[in-house]
């Protein structure tokens, strides 16, 4: 059983918090990254639980976006708030899926994270533009289960 300390080094954490920071420049959506080892059960389930658990309900255009990770489940979900789901197409999430998907396969999972907070961030940019008076709305840092 991997455990949650071991899954990132710290040094990769970082890079998935610059990447946040990173694809916030372009986007008002707010992007959050959640690890644990197991969702208990459904990880649907579980990713909308641990996206209010975060409050990350609480942004002005409702755009928040979790990328949840269930390690020893070798499940993620990636979940956004109503305001996103009420405006882009069904498939909007199949391409950020698919590149996370690719490195997970390889056992690249920082890679995985970043190249789906990218991929996200490029998403959101299109119905989402940043704007002037953006604020950090929910905090970049990596949060973690048990
Ligand atoms: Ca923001
Ligand atoms: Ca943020």
């Amino acid at each position: 059983m991997s455990k949650v300390e071991d899954f990132l080094t710290s040094e990769e954490e970082q890079e998935i918090v610059e990447a946040i920071r990173l694809s916030e420049l372009n986007t008002s959506g707010e992007i959050r990254v959640h690890i644990e080892n197991s969702a208990n059960g459904d990880a649907t389930h579980r990713a909308l639980e641990v996206f209010h658990y975060l409050k990350m309900d609480n942004t002005k255009l409702q755009n928040g976006v979790l990328i949840y990770v269930a390690i020893n489940d070798k499940a993620f979900v990636i979940y956004g708030d109503e305001g996103i789901n009420k405006v882009v197409p069904e498939n909007f999430w199949d391409s950020t899926k698919d590149a996370m998907q690719t490195q997970f396969k390889l056992g690249k999972f920082k890679q995985g994270i970043i190249e789906g907070i990218l991929k996200a961030g490029e998403q959101l940019a299109t119905f989402f533009p940043w704007k002037q008076d953006d604020i950090d709305e929910l905090s970049n840092e990596i949060s973690k289960g048990e």
